[in-house]
């Protein structure tokens, strides 16, 4: 059983899709790569754009309690000072004296490292654990602060010293008094926003899972004290809820509290909704209640008054705030995990169809990158000139793509490895009858459809 719990050739899979297809490159590629950084392609910039588009539409738009900003990346110093970052957002670190990489000691301990599979009892002490690459001896612990320092201004001195933002969180709460100001929202209310961050991780890894430079899609919800256990019930299944409606298997997904010792330092409470991902189960998306620790610890810093005044009971008090917060680029990674799936043999049964391993990406259509492929049946007058004509007329409303190279098969099964719920085929009767056959990635269906209907249809099946 334990290979079902683990499924390293699934993540193989995907990262070669990824690189095939155009979704994820090798950051930097031509120089050899840097750090675990990954730029999206064509497929991906696309699919990482309709994840972020459905996450704000669920989280803002849909809400009229929610509203959304976009704060700088470098922020005061003093943000790190009050949130806790500069003291405490530490890993313990050792190094390998052999080998002389870099572990996280908890890591280590926790067995979940590569190489110390399987490992049936926990060490407890970092002092019985070896190097699970050469098994060379370790150092002691030292804290290692995540946050990546830079300088502002010419002059590289103490004084110019800021960092990038390692959580988009505290843009959050340092314009909480603004948005207060500038809206007419009453707590309970929420401010959301996404953007990156970064954090300068020992050790990154598992493909976009875990990287230094990274999206983040975060909803500070202010409440009542005495009301946040409530919000937190509501925030925590919002968002299971959210990933099983976008198609996410429900099986792949668990929540998993934090221990009291686990808790940041910021935390009352912290629920992880977890995904099956190929090595394990792993935090997907994180519910925090915050309690009014940012809040004051801003006011105290700022000197400025960060309370709330009801405007109807008059009471005066400092929101508590229940945070849900999403990585972007694990969800990316979720959702192209969740989709992917071989068919043996394959699934077309046309003579010209060659028996082979066929992959199907069964993304919700709301986030495939390409809503429809237009795929005339040849490349010659009537068929290419009424094809482009749909393309244009489709484009600009909807991701579409033409394809006139290869046998239909082939195009079908293009199409279906990168997700796209539609292939729209223009044949021999089109110039007459002006219909189209549209099929249906997942049921292979294929249905004769007026071209003027193509925009309707499309919006209808493609949107959220
Ligand atoms: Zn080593």
């Amino acid at each position: 059983m334990a290979d079902i719990e683990t499924r390293p050739e699934l993540m193989e899979k995907i990262v070669a899709l990824a690189k095939r297809r155009g979704f994820l490159y090798p950051g930097s590629e031509i120089y050899g790569g840097v750090g675990s950084t990954y730029d999206y392609g064509p497929l991906g910039a696309l699919l990482k754009m309709n994840v972020k588009q459905a996450w704000w539409k669920s989280v803002v738009e849909r809400r009229d309690d929610v509203v959304g900003i976009d704060s700088a990346i470098i922020m005061h110093p003093k943000t790190w000072e009050a949130s806790g970052h500069l003291q405490g957002f530490t890993d313990p670190l050792v190094d390998c004296k052999g080998c002389r990489k870099r572990f996280r000691a908890d890591h280590l301990l926790e067995g979940e490292s590569a190489g110390m599979p399987g490992l049936k009892e926990r060490p407890k002490d970092i002092k019985e654990v070896r190097c699970p690459e050469c098994g060379g001896e370790l150092t002691d612990v030292r804290q290692f602060n995540l946050m990546f320092k830079t300088f502002m201004g010419p002059v590289e001195d103490e004084a110019a010293a800021t960092y990038l933002r390692p959580e988009t969180a505290q843009g959050i709460f340092v314009n909480f008094a603004n948005v207060l100001q500038t809206s007419r929202l009453r707590v309970p209310f929420g401010i959301a926003q996404m953007g990156k961050s970064f954090r300068n991780e020992i050790t990154p890894g598992n493909f976009i899972f875990r990287t230094r430079e990274f999206e983040q899609m975060e909803m500070e919800y202010f409440v009542k004290p005495g009301t946040d256990e409530e919000w937190f019930e509501f925030w925590k299944g919002f968002m299971m809820d959210w990933f099983v409606s976008l198609g996410v298997k429900e099986e792949n997904l668990r929540f998993q509290e934090h221990d009291k010792e686990e808790l940041s330092h910021y935390s009352k409470r912290t629920v992880d909704l977890e995904y099956r991902f190929p090595w394990g189960w792993a935090e997907l998306w994180g519910c925090a209640n915050r309690t009014d620790f940012d809040l004051k610890q801003h006011a105290a810093l700022s000197g400025k008054d960060l309370s709330y005044r009801d405007p109807v009971t008059g009471e005066s008090y400092v929101p508590y705030v229940v945070e849900p917060a999403l990585g972007t680029d694990r969800a990316v990674l979720t959702f192209l995990l969740d989709a992917y799936e071989e068919i043996e043999g394959g699934r077309t049964t046309t003579t010209e169809s060659v028996k082979e391993v066929e992959t199907v990406l069964r993304l919700h259509p709301a986030l495939a990158p390409v809503k429809a492929a237009i795929l005339p049946l040849s490349k010659k007058e009537p068929l290419a000139a009424l094809a482009r004509e749909i393309r244009d007329s489709l484009a600009g409303r909807h991701s579409v793509q033409y394809d006139d190279t290869g046998s239909i098969g082939r195009r079908y099964r293009r199409q279906d490895e990168i997700g796209t719920p539609y292939c729209i085929t223009v044949d021999f009767d089109t110039p007459q009858d002006r219909k189209v056959t549209v099929r249906d990635r997942d049921t292979m269906e294929q249905e004769r459809v007026p071209i003027d209907d193509l925009g309707p249809m499309l919006a209808e099946k493609v949107g959220i």
